[in-house]
């Protein structure tokens, strides 16, 4: 079986990975040079800890599974299996993490609260003040500048996989062909399209509008912090905005503790993942308006800034780089994906939103699985 992915992010990387491991041909088609879109840009998280209950945290697990096993056979995308910490600074923030650890599904995700000296025995960068903090020891990440390049370094070693970067789909030809912008026309058993953001254009005209809206982020990337920051490190904002910690201690800390105005402003919370060369990524906002900001705002960075520097103690290095990215997400966001059969034989595949990178090895397997490859 021959099968035509269109779109050389994360997804349309793990729809050729799975095809390639079931035995098929796979003709990858990217429009650019190199992947340029959301999966460089994401933090690298693979992301448990907030998902909602039910298929989102299956999918997630299941994906997190998937990322430890290629990870370990493809070390160049960097899988580190290091966990993650959310410090919180009182009575109400700790109340949310006491309710998310007596979740059902609290220890499958490895949820456990620990004190502020236990936080610190296991990220011991973590020297600025908080009072406890909740511990997720299934979360990961991986290096999303590298995670693309060393799968099809490794895709390629099989012979069974042939990369057309350079070359934007501009049609879907009948059953299972698209033709590109060289006009030339590439036929398989099963096309998926995995184009991202990317909903106009091709989009629009094989599936038309579809129930995908674009979110944009702010990022940044520091110098490297001289020392190791041994988990991935969230705020107590990120409780308002993954479904998992819902509850009234919840509700509670929204109605007592309103979010500080520029974080409220940009839809903020914090994450921050350690690069393989030391330094920090750090974000996020989110913008849901359009026409989306074309340029990058200082404020949320200054927020992020102070953040970091109270609890890691010291102030942060030089920032080195500021980027924004934007994902397509499933506007029913308790939907994991938009998974659509377009045409006999061609698949649109978008929308994974903000868990996107996490997701895609579980996302792509399901995809497998349906189509019976
Ligand atoms: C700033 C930011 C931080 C994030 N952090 C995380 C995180 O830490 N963890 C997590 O799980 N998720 C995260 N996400 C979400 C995640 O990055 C996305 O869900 C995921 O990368 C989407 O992958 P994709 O392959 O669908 O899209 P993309 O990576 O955007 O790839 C789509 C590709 O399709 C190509 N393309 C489009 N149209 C055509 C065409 N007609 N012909 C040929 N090629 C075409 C594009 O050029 C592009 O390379 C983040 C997203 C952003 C923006």
């Amino acid at each position: 079986m021959k099968v035509i992915v269109v779109g050389a992010g994360v997804v349309g990387t793990m729809h050729a990975w799975h095809a390639v491991e079931r035995g098929h041909e796979v003709v990858h088609i990217e429009r650019e040079a190199e992947a340029r879109g959301a999966s460089l840009r994401n933090f690298g998280q693979i992301w448990v800890s907030g998902r909602a209950g039910g298929e989102e945290l299956d999918t997630a697990l299941r994906a997190r599974e998937l990322w430890e096993g290629i990870g370990a056979r493809v070390p160049g995308l960097g899988f580190r299996a290091i966990g993650s910490l959310t410090p919180v600074r009182n009575e109400l923030e700790l109340a949310v993490a006491e309710a998310a650890v007596a979740r059902p599904d609290a220890a499958a995700r490895g949820y456990k609260l620990l004190t502020a000296d236990e936080a610190r025995a296991v990220n011991p960068a973590l020297r600025g003040t908080f009072e406890a903090a909740l511990w997720c020891e299934r979360d990961a990440a991986v290096e999303p500048r590298l995670a693309q390049l060393a799968l099809r370094e490794a895709l390629l070693a099989t012979g069974k996989y042939t990369f057309l970067p350079n070359r934007e789909v501009r049609d879907v030809v009948g059953e299972n062909a698209v033709r590109d912008d060289r006009g030339e026309l590439h036929s398989g058993d099963a096309v998926v399209l995995c184009t991202g953001a990317w909903l106009s254009g091709l989009v629009r005209e094989v599936a038309g509008e579809i129930p995908v809206r674009r979110v944009r982020l702010q990022m940044m990337q520091t110098e490297p912090l001289g020392e190791a920051l041994t988990t991935s490190v969230a705020d107590a904002d990120s409780f308002r905005y993954y479904p998992a910690y819902a509850s009234e201690a919840l509700d509670s800390l929204q109605a007592a503790q309103p979010q500080d105005p520029t974080a409220a402003a940009h839809k903020m919370q914090l994450l921050m993942v350690q690069r393989l060369d030391g330094g920090l990524t750090i974000g996020d906002t989110h913008e849901y308006e359009h026409p989306f900001a074309f340029d990058t705002l200082e404020d949320p960075y200054e927020h992020l800034t102070r953040v970091v520097e109270s609890f890691l103690g010291r102030p942060l290095p030089k920032i080195r780089r500021r980027w924004a990215g934007v994902y397509a997400q499933c506007v029913d966001t308790s939907r994991v994906v938009h998974r659509q059969r377009v045409r006999d034989g061609v698949w649109l595949v978008t929308g994974p939103g903000g868990r996107g990178m996490t997701c895609s090895p579980a996302i792509a397997e399901k995809t497998a699985d349906e189509l019976g490859w």
